[in-house]
């Protein structure tokens, strides 16, 4: 997430209002599972005076083992422990008290449905598309307006208001993200945001164990999943550790002051990430970092605050096992307690072996984003647990190749530096790779639509090292600048009844589209069947006179990759890379499948990254 979003709405005033529960109105997670490997749960408990009840349930191998009163009189925190010998079904927990009414809420332990097939894992034999399920289909209708939400109003001349797009519009395009060659779909959050402004985009969350009603049903959502593996396609839900919307149930009531971070005066992050491994850091200045709201609207979590540790990880446990999600993204990484967050990743890990999980790390250098990588070379102090991050330094440095001026360390010298630097990590491998997302400029629009480098860009990205991530609409050459974000976040065209256009269909797109979508879906769909592109070595050459030549390969492939970023035709002299191409005779062009005889010289065209398979 992006400040700039919410800048808009800067001029909001903070008000925490108090808010009456009825007599038993929430108990989270609802329902939890028999056989899950941490045996201890935590339940909230919120109800209308509810801790001058007294507890009690009795079922065989359950034992609550501790009630805890909070500051606010309508929370209770119920330790309970669930024995591996625990059966799965239904019991009852009571609440009474010598007056009034005994309360009674049926807790259900289901049965864990075996991970083995569902809980899969995202890797660097992926492809990512990320989609914004407001922006991409409405496949109901029924549900675009829902009474009682706050944001009522449907408004698709609007960037700021909901469209209309859901999880049903998402199913029924599966086949077209499977045709495109994508093998896992990462959604901006689904959860509620019953917030009155720009709910759209899901970071303020108003409740964390529903999907958002505009979108689905929490059923809806796991239909999705399911339907999703069925084509083989892998899902990644976008988790919020960091803060929460401020309509939140819990944030009209707190159970306790310390629940969230508060200040005297409202107190924004400076969103300077340098303060958090800064070692001439300011206290003052780190506290403001970690500890001041992303945005008036999202108020920040107290980290450090147990409960509020243990709501959070169960929730995204609970998402997880019930839906059977492959990864996470972490949103927001680098404002979080990184202690939390290290805890956390091992706590989910142990949980969920097979789970990938990855965080979002806008930063502005190779040493700050490897800083919160697990296992690097240069965070002694903690490891964080956390298998990757998003890679905005491929990014920046594919922008340079394609827009920047030829240097000693600039244009393609530039991703060859960034890529050098890898030493750093335990596995760069792990990190999401990416050209652009919700929080950027359209890469389309970043290389002044010029198609040639738009290709080169999508070439580097699906060749080099990495768990490539495309952003939807980028396949069709979808662009705008983001400024504000709304205008990267527009419509899928195609996505509603009422569109003029579809571009899901090959008849509905322009010649250019159709040439952009199919460059993408040849490569795609070579990168799926060849493990060299995937989990293959990587070997860089030095950068010469604008061209940047390097190599994937393992057993089966290699695979020659030749960045031409001159504007003109560039005739390769071959004996360089006799280490690599030494052993082969010809070279076949993995685009348009042309094979020729490996010669002396090689040409390239201009502005061009050719992919060659050698045989
Ligand atoms: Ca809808």
């Amino acid at each position: 997430m992006k400040k700039s979003v919410f800048l808009f709405f800067l001029s909001f005033i903070v008000n925490l209002t108090y808010a009456q529960p009825t007599a038993l109105q929430a108990v989270e997670p609802m329902f939890w599972w028999t056989g899950m490997q941490n045996p201890n749960l935590q339940l909230l408990v919120y109800g209308k005076n509810i801790s001058k009840k007294t507890v009690t349930l009795n079922y065989a191998g359950v034992k609550l083992v501790k009630v805890n009163k909070v500051e606010n009189p309508n929370y209770l925190f119920l330790d309970v422990v669930i024995s591996a010998t625990a059966k799965a079904g239904k019991f009852a927990i009571n609440f009474s008290s010598p007056q009034g009414k005994p309360l009674q809420y049926i807790y259900e332990l289901k049965q864990k449905e075996n991970n083995k097939n569902r809980i899969q894992g995202v890797t660097n034999q992926d492809l990512i598309y990320q989609l914004m399920p407001d922006r991409f289909a409405n496949g109901d209708k029924s549900n675009d307006i829902v009474l009682g939400m706050k944001e009522t109003a449907l408004n698709r001349d609007s960037m700021f208001y909901r469209h209309g797009g859901d999880l049903q519009g998402i199913i029924n395009h599966l086949d077209y993200i499977k045709e495109l060659g994508a093998t896992a779909i990462w959604l901006t959050p689904e959860v509620e945001n019953d917030m009155p402004n720009a709910s759209y985009h899901g970071y303020a969350v108003t409740n964390h164990y529903q999907i958002d009603k505009r979108f689905g049903s929490n059923a809806l959502y796991k239909t999705f999943v399911d339907k999703a593996h069925q084509q083989g396609l892998k899902v990644i839900k976008d988790v919020v550790h960091n803060h929460c919307g401020i309509e939140h149930w819990f944030i009209k009531d707190l159970p306790m002051k310390n629940w969230v971070h508060q200040w005297p005066n409202y107190t924004q992050t400076t969103y300077k990430d340098q303060t958090v491994m800064d070692p001439y850091v300011a206290q003052a200045d780190k506290k403001e970092m970690l500890d001041g709201w992303f945005v008036p609207t999202m108020p920040d979590f107290n980290q450090a605050n147990p409960y509020v540790q243990n709501y959070i990880n169960q929730n995204i446990i609970w998402w997880v096992q019930y839906a059977g999600i492959d990864g996470l993204r972490l949103d927001t990484y680098a404002y979080n307690d990184i202690k939390y967050m290290a805890s956390w990743a091992k706590q989910i890990k142990a949980e969920f072996p097979n789970l990938s999980i990855f965080g979002e790390t806008l930063v502005n250098t190779v040493v700050s984003q490897a800083y919160f990588t697990e296992g690097n070379t240069i965070n002694q102090g903690i490891n964080t647990n956390l298998p990757g991050i998003t890679d905005v330094q491929i990014k920046d440095a594919i922008y340079d190749v394609l827009n920047g001026k030829y240097d000693w360390t600039t244009g393609v010298n530039r991703l060859y530096t960034v890529l050098s630097n890898d030493f750093i990590y335990k596995d760069a491998s792990r990190n999401v790779t990416f050209l652009d997302n919700h929080d950027m400029s359209r890469f389309y629009s970043i290389v002044g639509e010029d198609i040639k480098k738009y290709k080169s860009g999508l070439a580097m990205l699906l060749t080099t090292r990495g768990i490539p991530q495309i952003y939807y609409g980028t396949e069709i050459l979808m662009k705008n600048f983001s400024n504000p974000d709304g205008l990267v976040r527009a419509d899928f065209p195609g996505g509603w009844a009422s569109d003029s256009t579809n571009k899901f269909l090959a008849s509905g797109r322009t010649n250019q589209e159709n040439e952009a979508f199919n460059y993408l879906k040849t490569l795609a769909n070579y990168r799926k069947n060849t493990t060299a592109l995937q989990t293959g070595k990587l070997v860089q050459y030095v950068p010469q006179s604008g061209v940047y030549v390097y190599f994937r390969y393992d057993k089966q492939k290699t695979v020659m990759v030749i960045v031409n970023s001159n504007n003109k035709v560039t005739n390769l002299k071959t004996n360089r890379f006799n280490e690599q191409i030494g052993g082969f005779k010809t070279a076949k062009n993995v685009i348009d499948g042309t094979t020729f005889a490996i010669l002396e010289t090689l040409e390239v065209p201009a502005s061009t990254t050719l992919i060659l398979e050698l045989q």
